[in-house]
């Protein structure tokens, strides 16, 4: 797979970069512009070289499905020139924005974008053939194209017109395909965690969050490379009833307890379960909360994060690793009362003190990192939730990923 370092000759050549600059608004302001950082070391050497930079990539969700006035309600909400004042503030070049999308005016801007300089382009789902990777759409895309770099790695698990068609064209073509930096990093980082080497043994993961539905295919996947799972959050209360335990009003879904047994047999002893708990009356609502002295909970009250017996014991087992991936947090941390969990393996972490290769690989997980301030503790922190997920469970194979190989 070609780097962004690869491609060669970029003065006055057009080149097309799928970013993620899906960025969190609140009342029409951008809220955190971690993502547009995360994108400037890939358009600055671009730029650098004297390419023409036409940016494009989607913001929140539109339905095309709904009636007129709901679907251009959610355009305006999700317009993407919001982004524009932001990243010229951060690159220091000029960055002009296209509205449009397709057509003469399109192609105008395209046309007359400067050596050097940036185009960012609205919205890709403001049409409604991105998500159907619609192939007259992906065509003329990549029209405008002489190079296509996708550094998009939260939409990368998206076979969608921007990240998979445009790419699948220029490559027929015989054009230049890549990763940007932050793909690239992204995907060896990950590629370490499912290509698993004898010197990063043991592998411990640590799974969380809230169903076990959702994470079947990676607990799957990670029972095959993993010397050690401990499972935490609201999933563990799933283990905790297939093997008979009380979990009073706990999240727990009875479809999966034949799935809680197969697993737990295939493990042959590597899934580690809560020892405790820190269970409440209620979820918003509790008044009162208590430490259950096993893994039963008592009648009327829900488990919301694991216990200190738990924390001591996960401690332990991710001191002895070479290598941790974690998806899910331990318990509800947006609830100051039930952090401890979530905190604790943050901390572990930390006192792994560089001497392992510790991946942190989910939108909330990852959000809870960052927000208890672990983040530079972590050799990596994926910046796509979903994405860094299906990487796991498909042995490192992602839509957006494997067509630039
Ligand atoms: P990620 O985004 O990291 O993959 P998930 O989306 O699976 O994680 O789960 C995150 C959510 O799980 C959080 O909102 C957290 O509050 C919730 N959660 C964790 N433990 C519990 C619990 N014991 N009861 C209810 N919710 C929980
Ligand atoms: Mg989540």
């Amino acid at each position: 797979m070609l780097t962004v370092d690869n491609l060669k000759d970029l003065k006055g050549k057009r080149v097309l970069v799928r970013v993620d600059f899906n960025v969190p608004l609140k009342e029409g302001k951008i809220r955190d512009d971690n993502r547009i950082v995360a994108a400037l070391p890939t358009i600055k050497k671009l730029v650098n070289e004297g390419a023409k930079v036409i940016l494009m990539s989607h913001l929140g969700k539109i339905k095309h499905k709904e009636a007129p006035e709901v679907v251009e309600a959610q355009k305006k909400k999700n317009d993407l020139s919001v982004v524009r004042g932001r990243l010229e503030e951060l690159l220091g070049v000029t960055v002009s924005f296209c509205p449009e999308l397709k057509g003469k005016d399109f192609h105008y801007f395209v046309d007359t974008l400067e050596d050097g300089t940036v185009l960012l382009c609205q919205n890709t789902r403001y049409e409604k053939g991105e998500e159907k990777n619609d192939s007259e759409l992906a065509k003329e895309w990549a029209s405008v194209a002489d190079v296509f770099v996708m550094d998009a790695f939260g939409s990368a698990h998206r076979a969608h017109a921007s990240t998979n068609g445009i790419p699948a064209i220029l490559k027929e073509e015989g054009k230049p395909v890549a990763c940007g930096y932050l793909v690239e990093k992204e995907i060896n980082s990950l590629m370490r965690c499912v290509d698993v080497k004898d010197s990063d043994r043991p592998y411990v993961a640590i799974l969380g969050g809230l169903k076990v539905s959702d994470k079947i295919k990676v607990i799957d996947s990670l029972l095959k490379k993993c010397d050690k799972i401990l499972i935490g959050g609201a999933m563990a209360y799933t283990f905790a009833k297939a093997l008979g335990k009380d979990v009073g009003t706990s999240p727990c879904e009875l479809d999966q307890l034949d799935y809680a047994l197969k697993c737990l047999k295939e493990a042959n002893g590597r899934i580690v379960l809560p020892l405790d708990s820190v269970a409440a009356n209620g979820f918003d609502d509790w008044t009162d909360k208590k430490v259950t002295s096993d893994q039963n909970i008592p009648e009327g009250y829900q488990g919301m994060d694991i216990g200190p017996k738990t924390i001591k014991l996960f401690k332990e087992e991710i001191s002895k690793a070479k290598m941790v991936f974690w998806n899910g947090p331990m318990g509800v941390f947006e609830q100051k009362d039930f952090q401890a969990g979530t905190l604790a393996i943050c901390e572990a972490i930390r006192e792994l003190d560089g001497k392992a290769f510790t991946v942190c690989g989910g939108g909330d997980s990852a959000a809870a990192v960052k927000e208890f301030g672990f983040k530079d503790d972590f050799s990596h922190v994926s910046t796509g939730g979903g994405a860094s997920l299906e990487m796991i469970e498909n042995d490192g194979h992602l839509p957006g990923v494997d067509i630039l190989k």
